[in-house]
Formats: C-alpha cells, structure tokens, sequence
C-alpha cells in the first residue's frame, strides 16, 4: 500500500485526535500503510522513534481528547533546506509519500515548499549515496493535503477551523460562570480572549454573552473610544442592568494599531466610572478541555476528506486544503487559501481594516 504519513503542527486545537483518528482510520480502509509523525517538523526531520506506525488500535479513545496526542511543535530546522532534506530522507526511507498536515498557515506553507523541493531533495539524496536510484524514482512525487487546526478562526478559505467551536464553548461558560458573580455585587467584568489577528472569538463571545463592549482587532475604535465605552456603559446601568461585560481580543488595537489591553479599559472605567471593575484573562484555558461535539465531527470529515484527497492526487494537481464550506467538508487549494490568509494579516499591518475584513470573506 501506499505510504501515508500525518502530523499536526503549531498551536495544538481541540479536535486535532478527531483529524488523526479520521486520517489512520480512513488510510487503512483504503490499504496504505499509515505513520504518525510525532512533534510536527521537528519530529520528520529527527526521524528515528517520532515516526511511527500507525494501526487501527493506536487511535481508539482519542477522539474525545483535547490538544493532540501525537504532540506538536514549532521548528526552526525545517524552515531550513538541510531540515528538509533530512526530514526528505526520513521519509523516503519508509515509502511515505503522501503527508496529512494539520496545522495552521505557516504549518501550511511549509508542506507547500517542501514538496516543491521534493525531487530536488531526492537528487541531492540520491547524488549523496543516501538513497538508491530506484528510490528516487519510486517516491518521485510527495502528495500533501492540510487541514487547519486553529481556535482563532483565522483561516481564508474555510468557515470554521478545528478548535474553534470548543474554544468558544470554554469561553462561554467562564463568561457565564462570571456573570453570576458579577450580577451579585454589580460589578464590571472585563475578558481577555485569544485572537491576534483575528477577533471571531471575541465577536461571537460578545453576541452569545450579551457583551456590552467588544474590542477586536478588524475594528478599531476612534481615539475618543474611552467615551463612548463608558457613555454605553452609564446608559445600561441607569437602564436597570447590574453588570458590564466587556470582551478584549488579545489582538485588540487602536487606529494607531497601538495595542488597546484590558488593563487599558479597566483604567478607563475605574478612572470615569468608579466601578468596581474585574480582568479576567481566560488564556489556555480556551485551548483546554475535551473538543465540542463540532469539532469532532469536523475533525472526522476533514480527516477522512484529506485522504480521499490524496489517493485522487496526480502529479500535476494542485494540492488542497479541505475546508468546511456551509456543511460541506471541500477542497480548496491549499497556496491561494495561505496566501489570502497572508493578505489579510498584510492589510491589517498597513491599517487597512475594510479590506482586511473583505479578504478575510466568511471567517
Ligand atoms: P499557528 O496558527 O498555531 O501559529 P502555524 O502553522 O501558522 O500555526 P507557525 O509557527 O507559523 O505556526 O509554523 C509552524 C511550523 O511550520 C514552524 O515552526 C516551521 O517548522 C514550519 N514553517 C512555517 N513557515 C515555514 C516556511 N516558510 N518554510 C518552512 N517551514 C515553515
């Protein structure tokens, strides 16, 4: 059988397991012989005990798991050609030539170059005794398929990563547990979610909690923001309501694009309104706990889709990302999804906010 290969790569999501277990699972139905990768790049470039066989077995209990059981990493080796050719080697050595990438765009781009350069590896391989002439020839072509697993959303090309329906669901009962507390003693809650390009969470934190502020970085405020937030603020209470709620994107900015921090908002209230104001910074709590059902079921449905993908795969076709488009699990191409992705993080630099927003499309 063919020889398949995934690893997840970058920051780790809940429903990760849920894209292995759907990658083994569905890789074996259709007769290839499957390797885990563990700790992403790093772990194809040290070769060795990282790569590992992968049986039917070896992913039972695993999708209810959050994080990813086969670890993940950043590395710096495979940003160079002298990783990639040892992570080249390890491959070959084992027949893998169809690789699963779950990550995010920089994971992406990574697998986009390698297999640009695969045959120019397998020369150098193959020139350096590394590798025989039947092997250069055999594994000529690396097939690669991604899927993104990120809680921030930040992905063109899909409309909803892997992680991010969990995430929301953590954010969402913290909110809820605060509240309670909140409404007793008529205080101001102020919630730090992640996102640092991309404010999805944050925004649909705000609708689903009745938040009565959102900051996020598609949006930034004008500078007489500190107004405006307390105006709103003194409008609610004096209309009955006990309690504030205000969410801060991590990437949250001004204008300026210089950064809005929940310390920044609380001064402003606690400054104008003397409220008894609280900052809660919800961090990796947001990465934690046991995937959403969601983000099993996408897991399952990229997982199995990426494979199909790749058995379908011709030397000539243009690799894919597959992404969720309505309730549909589709392949888009994996470099124009990375690069619009690119486009809006560059469009967001140079402050140009309403075209950060178009590129980023659905998401
Ligand atoms: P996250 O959204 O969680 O940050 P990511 O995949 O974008 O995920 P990165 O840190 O950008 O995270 O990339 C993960 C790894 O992918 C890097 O540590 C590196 O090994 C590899 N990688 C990223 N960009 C490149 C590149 N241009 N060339 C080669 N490898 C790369």
């Amino acid at each position: 059988g063919k020889g398949l290969a995934v690893l997840t790569s970058g920051g780790d999501s809940q429903g990760m397991n849920a894209a292995v277990r759907a990658v083994v699972r569905m890789g074996i139905y259709l007769g290839c012989k499957v390797y885990f990768i563990r700790e992403g790049y790093q772990g194809m470039v040290d070769g060795g005990d990282n790569i590992q066989d992968a049986n039917w077995a070896s992913v039972s209990s695993i999708i209810h798991r959050g994080g990813t059981v086969i670890g993940s990493a950043r590395c710096a080796d495979f940003r160079k050609r002298e990783g990639r050719l040892k992570a080249a080697y390890n491959l070959v050595n084992r027949g893998i030539t169809n690789l699963v990438v779950i990550g995010g765009d920089g994971s992406l781009t990574g697998a986009n170059l390698f297999r640009l350069e695969w045959s120019s590896l397998l020369d150098e391989l193959a020139q350096n005794g590394k590798i025989t002439p039947e092997q250069k020839q055999k594994y000529g072509v690396l097939h690669i398929a991604g899927m993104v697993g990120s809680i921030d959303n930040d992905f063109c090309g899909t409309d909803m990563t892997i992680g991010t329906d969990s995430a929301l669901h953590r954010i969402i009962e913290a909110i809820d547990a605060i509240v309670s507390t909140a409404y007793s003693h008529q205080r101001t809650f102020i919630m730090e979610v992640m996102g640092r390009h991309c404010g999805y969470l944050a925004l649909v934190a705000g609708l689903c909690s009745e938040a009565d502020y959102i900051f996020i970085p598609e949006s930034p405020p004008k500078a007489d923001w500190p107004q405006r937030l307390t105006q709103q603020m003194s409008q609610e209470r004096s209309a009955g309501q006990r309690l504030n709620i205000i969410i801060v994107a991590e990437g949250a900015i001004d204008r300026d694009g210089k950064p809005i921090t929940a310390e920044d908002v609380k001064k402003v209230v606690v400054e104008k309104l003397q409220q008894d104001t609280r900052i809660t910074v919800l961090g990796h709590v947001q990465r934690g706990g046991n995937p959403s059902a969601f983000d099993r079921v996408l897991g399952c449905r990229m997982g199995a889709e990426a494979v199909l993908a790749l058995m379908e795969a011709t030397p000539d076709s243009v690799p894919c990302v597959v992404s969720l488009d309505g309730n549909q699990a589709i392949r888009v191409p994996l470099m124009e999804c990375v690069e619009r992705t690119k486009a809006v993080a560059q469009a967001m630099a140079e402050k140009n906010w309403e075209l950060a927003v178009k590129l980023r499309g659905t998401s």
